[in-house]
């Protein structure tokens, strides 16, 4: 019988985001519960799924945390994290091998990489085993990390398609070491550049060229794993970059050529990266979406989208809608969605369907962004949204709806409009605070433009304050 030890920590930490993330940002549970709550973090799932019906296969489910992209991890929260981990193991046979669903661009206040700490946690206390890790496509690959794992494989998709797949495959490596003896190591090569998140969408070339290229080296028996971990372009982090990471199995000879390979594409496709929809800036996109007849047409405002760990309290998009844009938005349906804003969540459910002046917005993301005094009707709520349990308010202004919410989530799916019975076919323009669309949103987009909002998810990389050097794409 082998004892597989897994868990993870899943978080994208935005550096130019003030806020701490803490507890009550984060998804967290423990032990069999990976079999009811897999759903909220699949990775960790496809691990979980893929022992499940193994024999001669124990499980040891340890702590999984999750949370929305946003600024840097609590020190306290990650180390009880870390510490549960290990106090789980207490009463379990000694493990034969660690398998864990990581992001890979989790920072914590004080530490720095969530995940190489992690790693060095597990080998000071059991330096003879191996960790296998799944990794996001956004993860940043330190020095340390390729020391420490025995095998590391980062998703092939953008948007995040893969996620369960690639706990599978990471699942697949752990049983090859495990039953098959298998001789696993990791060869890399690693590229010194950012590339804006919203140019690497994995169904647009070059990224899908790429792509095709680690699909062709997996194909061959000797490769069990070939990754491009892109890093994370909004954070100001040492080792931040792109890697080219080859796993290789047994045959150990072509592995460092095979990602030098990769590099070297990669490097061959720099010039070729480029937004995959139109991309302007923010007053240019909203007008050009304000005068199309089709409809919806999407409008992301990307510097602030929280899923790539923006504030997602940045106030451009609704200033100018409210402001200099006033006049076009004159019989136009339009929904924003949304705002992150705890305290005028809170305001619009004391003053249900009242006319009321409501501040809005502009408390963390003080940088790009003011609070803005609109005038409207708290007309819906809704508590306890989606796994993050956010309450959701639909408010009414004279130019627009917007969806408050009081927790830092994202705005990925038309599950929250219908939760809040918004006619979302009939509106002319949706503004999501996003990147590229999800395929949730390309499904019923007629049309979607990129505007290119300031913020801290900024998508011009240079407009950004970094202290590191690297190149920026
Ligand atoms: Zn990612």
């Amino acid at each position: 019988m082998k004892h597989i030890a897994i868990g993870g920590f899943f978080h994208e930490s935005n550096s130019f985001n003030p806020i701490i993330t803490g507890a009550e940002d984060f998804l967290i549970f423990e032990g069999d519960e990976i079999h009811t709550q897999g759903v909220n973090y699949l990775q960790a799932k496809g691990i979980a799924d893929f022992f499940g019906d193994k024999e001669d296969c124990r499980l040891i489910p340890l702590v999984f945390a999750r949370a929305v992209p946003n600024g840097l991890v609590e020190e306290a929260l990650y180390l009880k994290l870390k510490d549960r981990f290990f106090e789980l193991l207490e009463d379990q046979p000694r493990p034969d091998i660690f398998v864990l669903a990581l992001h890979g661009s989790m920072r914590v206040q004080h530490i720095g990489s969530a995940e190489t700490d992690l790693l060095e946690a597990i080998k000071a206390r059991y330096p003879d085993l191996p960790i296998v890790c799944g990794l996001d496509m956004h993860a940043t690959v330190t020095q340390k990390m390729l020391q420490l794992a025995t095998a590391m494989v980062g998703y092939k998709t953008a948007p995040h398609l893969d996620a369960w797949e690639t706990g599978q495959h990471a699942a697949r490596m752990a049983w090859e070491i495990l039953f098959e003896q298998a001789d696993l190591r990791m060869a890399a090569v690693k590229i010194p550049a950012l590339i804006a998140g919203e140019k690497s969408e994995t169904d647009h070339p070059p990224m899908k060229d790429l792509i095709a290229e680690l699909h062709s080296l997996e194909a061959d028996e000797s490769i069990a794993a070939a990754s491009y971990l892109l890093g994370f372009p909004w954070a100001d982090a040492q080792e931040n970059g792109v890697t080219a990471l080859v796993v290789s199995k047994n045959e150990h000879s072509q592995a460092q050529e095979a990602a030098q390979m990769l590099a070297d594409r990669f490097i061959e496709f720099k010039s070729k990266f480029d937004f995959s929809m139109p991309a302007h800036p923010s007053e240019e996109a909203l007008l050009l979406a304000l005068r199309e007849n089709l409809r919806p047409i999407f409008v992301s405002d990307s510097g602030d989208n929280p899923t790539a760990g923006s504030t997602g309290d940045n106030t451009g998009i609704i200033s100018l809608l409210s402001g200099p844009l006033k006049e076009k938005t004159r019989g136009k349906k339009i929904l924003v969605a949304g705002i992150f804003d705890p305290s005028a969540a809170s305001k619009c459910k004391a003053n249900l369907t009242r006319k009321i002046c409501l501040k809005v917005g502009g408390n963390y993301d003080t940088k790009y962004s003011q609070p803005v005094e609109l005038t409207g009707i708290p007309i819906k709520m809704l508590e306890e949204f989606g796994p993050f349990r956010s309450e959701l308010i639909l408010f009414q202004t004279a130019e627009f709806y917007l969806i408050i919410t009081s927790k830092h989530i994202g705005f990925t799916a038309v599950d929250m409009f219908q939760a809040l019975q918004i006619d979302y076919l009939q509106t002319d323009v949706i503004v999501v605070k996003l990147g590229y669309l999800t395929e949730d949103f390309k499904a019923i987009a007629a049309k979607s433009y990129l505007a290119l909002t300031r913020g801290c998810t900024d998508e011009v990389l240079s407009r950004l304050d970094y202290t590191h050097k690297y190149e920026l794409i």
